[in-house]
């Protein structure tokens, strides 16, 4: 996953190609939710933090899980061996020379509003960070282990929770093997290409039935700190700000109990992501990407990310229960799965805020553009001026003749 200001503009108009018009049927099923039952149903999560952390432990003594490799083959036996009772199919894929292999698990099939609960399974090649003093393949504790680790324990309470709709894990393969130095005996690929791959599986029957797609990573930094991602679904983000807000874990925000939240989720911290959302978010499916980005450092993928501190001792399972809790919370009360008419607008200007990056970006732009007007000026300013010269000289040289 990499952060991404150049994408900007494209994506921009990418999002501005698929928005769908139309209210929002989460929008207006999530209205219905009164804050009281919203507080009532926070007593009856069941997500277990301890076993998730248990999970991280048990992928990390794996080895790492690089595309292809022994270890990636254990994760996904392990996986196979988590989620009895649901329908797992592996579905490979070749790129460059690197085995590619996501896995998806699917409960309830077939009956409709399609939530899909999205993590990558893969470790970098490499630990490259420019703060790395190691370059071979990192754990990845949190940047691979706590995604998976998240999705196993909700696919173990999942069947409890009576859903009335179609809920798919996917395990993506191969989302952080982009911008590797090939010259260092790896094989870099684009990000996120297992989610590419496995959109790219999809029929217009399924991409149409699914409600959203939420996507977790790096989530289990005992420091969390979670910002709004974008691409994504404004929906989606508003209904996660909401039930934070409810959990305790916004700041100075008044949560069930009457205290003060602490601060885990700001989403009027806006940051562009490149990581797995971004394939299904461009075929129009409402997307959310939950990510710490600022993992052991204040600084945007900084401190341990793609480091060989990407350790066990950074994780901790309070923190993987924080976010699992988010989520099962939004899976009982139905408010993932409202509707798969959203409306896909966190791009578009209208919903920018003042600090957001795409503003940056936007101004970034403007002066390109304003340097390639000069630019252009400057080079016809040149060539007539060079065209006046040449015909001068032409002119005198027929005078003298
Ligand atoms: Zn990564």
């Amino acid at each position: 996953m990499r952060f991404n200001l150049r994408h900007h503009i494209s994506a921009i108009i990418i999002v501005i190609c698929v928005m769908p018009a139309g209210n929002s049927m989460l929008i207006s099923h999530e209205s219905e939710i009164q804050d009281s039952l919203i507080c009532e149903t926070i007593d009856f999560l069941s997500f277990n933090g301890s076993l998730a952390n248990q999970s991280v432990h048990e992928q990390v003594d794996m080895g790492p899980r690089t595309p292809g490799s022994n270890g990636s083959h254990s994760l996904r036996m392990y996986l196979l061996d988590h989620l009895r009772g649901w329908d797992l199919t592996f579905q490979n894929h070749q790129y460059k020379e690197l085995n590619i292999t996501n896995v998806e698990a699917v409960y309830n099939s077939g009956m409709g509003n399609i939530v899909v609960l999205m993590a990558h399974y893969d470790t970098r090649q490499l630990a490259d960070s420019v703060l790395s003093n190691n370059e071979s393949p990192p754990d990845g504790a949190n940047d691979g282990a706590s995604g998976v680790a998240a999705l196993l324990e909700l696919g173990r309470i999942i069947p409890e929770l009576g859903l009335n709709h179609e809920i798919r894990l996917v395990f993506t393969d191969a989302e952080d093997q982009g911008n590797l130095d090939e010259s260092k005996n790896v094989t870099s690929i684009p990000w996120a290409t297992g989610s590419q791959r496995w959109v790219e599986n999809l029929s217009q029957t399924e991409i149409d039935g699914i409600s959203s797609l939420i996507v977790l990573d790096m989530i289990g930094d005992k420091d969390l700190d979670f910002g709004k991602t974008i691409p994504a679904n404004n929906t989606l983000w508003d209904i996660t700000q909401r039930l934070a807000k409810l959990m305790g874990l916004v700041e100075s925000e008044t949560d069930c109990d009457g205290e003060l939240g602490e601060p885990v989720f700001d989403i009027s911290d806006v940051n562009y992501i490149t990581d797995d959302h971004v394939p299904p978010h461009n075929v129009g499916i409402p997307v959310m990407d939950i990510i710490d980005i600022r993992y052991g450092s204040e600084e945007v993928l900084s401190g341990h990310w793609h480091t060989e501190n990407d350790t066990i001792d950074k994780v901790s399972a309070d923190s993987l229960e924080k976010v699992g809790k988010l989520v099962e919370l939004g899976l009982r009360l139905g408010m993932w799965s409202g509707s798969n008419s959203t409306s896909n607008d966190s791009n578009s200007n209208s919903s920018l805020s003042s600090n957001d990056p795409i503003s940056d970006t936007s101004i970034e732009n403007e002066e390109n553009t304003y340097r390639l007007m000069i630019g252009l000026f400057v080079f016809l300013f040149i060539l007539i001026s060079s065209l006046a010269g040449a015909w001068v000289i032409f002119a005198e040289k027929q005078g003298e003749v």
